[in-house]
């Protein structure tokens, strides 16, 4: 997944006549939004992540983005200007880099999760995302489209995604010369690099974070540029880095009170679960067994409980467990502790004792989703479908559009042989993720099934037609 936002951007620039405007940006007043209408930018957004959810380098783990999410809320909470309902995920990518797409999703590589060497880095990264968009940079950057525009706009991006992953399409090859030609005028322009730097130096202060954090982390992403051209981080070709940004950056940085602060215990937790995952389960089992004879890690719980996620990799479970038990003597505490200590009684089949470690963890921890999202599976593997049913349905009410808990409700169905109820499920969860299409033929599915009664039927109805016209509008609107 190389140079995945700049792809996009460079895409939608490529059109004719759209996005660049000869005569400079608009001033970066703060009311001042001119450009896309934030409905606009949010199904623009909305639609090019159904191509990155596809994508496999989509991490679809919730422990990681769970992290990465409450981070960037966290961060977000602070924020000033335009806020759209966030959303953070991660991208499976050595290459260091993150992006903010059009409506208020922002995307990390893993590569710059594992480069940065304080939870404050990261967050000085997030933040400064999540600027560009309070700022409305990108709806700026897009300029004013008609809707026709939009859909071109689109469509561009959905093929330059699909040459991505296949590379010897003519189209892309095409496509990347002339996006290199054209990579200058695509990036933020500094004048919103700086706004988006000092106004991320606010939300990061706020929120409690290190502010020398941005300084050097930048700081080591330009070191990394000149020394490495190939790896050079994809970051710095959407925002352009330069020693002046970052000698404005120390400035202001300067001007604050030193503030220590404490890495969570999640920040290295996550790292060594993401590290775990490099290479062959052999090379990283290997890798943690020298770091951990060597005595080389910053935190021994962290450089452990990669070990350990290793060796479950590496189906090497009784040493695996062996860690568990070490990291809880060294009193680690973490619900990533305990989704790994599930993990492992459920890799050895021991689905009751997986169960108990999960319903006392959802206790424990009741805010981490990841692990409620384990205890339903668990539920559904140990065949207790009725138990896993009203403990979705609970959870739905409290976060309502959860496509992972809706997948995992028609999964319970399913199980349960209810089969207008699995499809009906299935439907929400595609809707949650934006897929109307796959949603409205489950909810046929469902409407077929005739194993509902009068009243299930007619809301399974109701639904399809209301999706139906949706769809509709949604033709009407492109053309
Ligand atoms: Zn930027």
């Amino acid at each position: 997944m190389k140079s995945f936002l700049w792809l996009i951007l460079a895409g939608l620039l490529l059109l004719p006549g759209a996005l660049l405007r000869a005569d400079g940006l608009p001033d970066l007043g703060e009311s001042d939004r001119a450009g896309l209408s934030p409905q606009a930018e949010r199904r623009l957004g909305e639609q090019i992540m159904q191509e990155i959810r596809r994508d496999p380098a989509y991490l679809d783990d919730p422990e990681v983005a769970g992290y990465v999410s409450q981070l960037g809320q966290r961060l977000a909470s602070h924020a000033e200007g335009v806020r759209p309902a966030f959303e953070f995920f991660v991208v499976k990518d050595a290459m260091l880099n993150a992006f903010a797409l059009p409506g208020g999703y922002i995307g990390v590589h893993t590569g710059l999760i594992l480069a940065a060497r304080t939870e404050s880095e990261l967050a000085a990264v997030l933040a400064h995302e999540i600027s560009h968009v309070t700022q409305s940079h990108l709806a700026r950057l897009f300029g004013k489209q008609s809707q026709a525009q939009l859909a071109v706009l689109l469509s561009m991006a959905v093929a330059i995604l699909a040459a991505r992953s296949n590379p010897d399409v003519a189209i892309g090859a095409a496509l990347s010369g002339q996006a290199a030609g054209i990579q200058q005028q695509l990036n933020f322009s500094r004048d919103f690099e700086r706004e988006a730097d000092r106004l991320g130096l606010n939300m990061l202060e706020q929120a409690g974070y290190d502010t020398r954090g941005m300084a050097s982390f930048f700081e080591r992403m330009l070191q990394f540029g000149r020394l490495y051209e190939n790896n050079a981080p994809g970051y710095l070709r959407t925002h352009p880095l330069t020693t002046e940004r970052i000698t404005d950056m120390e400035n202001r940085i300067a001007q604050r009170p030193y503030r220590q602060v404490v890495d969570s215990v999640e920040f290295g937790l996550v790292r060594a679960k993401l590290k775990a995952q490099d290479g062959t389960p052999g090379e990283a089992v290997a890798d943690f067994a020298t770091q951990l004879k060597s005595g080389k890690y910053a935190r021994e719980t962290d450089a452990r409980f990669g070990y350990a996620h290793a060796l479950l990799r590496d189906n090497k479970l009784a040493e695996a467990e062996n860690e568990v038990a070490t990291l809880r003597r060294l009193k680690l505490e973490s619900p990533l502790l305990e989704g790994l200590t599930a993990q492992l009684r459920l890799k050895r089949k021991d689905g009751a004792g997986a169960l108990q470690i999960l319903h006392a963890a959802v206790q424990r921890y009741p805010h981490a989703r990841a692990l409620t999202y384990a205890l339903i599976d668990a539920q559904i593997g140990a065949g207790e479908a009725r138990a896993a049913l009203a403990l979705t349905q609970k959870e739905l009410q409290l976060t309502p559009g959860d496509a992972r808990l809706y997948a995992l409700q028609a999964k319970t169905y399913a199980r349960l042989g209810q089969r207008l109820h699995q499809h009906r499920a299935q439907a929400e969860a595609y809707l949650a993720d934006g897929l109307l299409n796959p949603a409205i033929e489950q909810l046929d599915q469902a409407s077929r099934a005739g194993d509902g009664d009068f009243y299930e039927q007619s809301q399974v109805d109701a639904r399809l037609r209301e999706l139906k016209q949706r769809r509709l509008e949604e033709l009407r609107r492109r053309r």
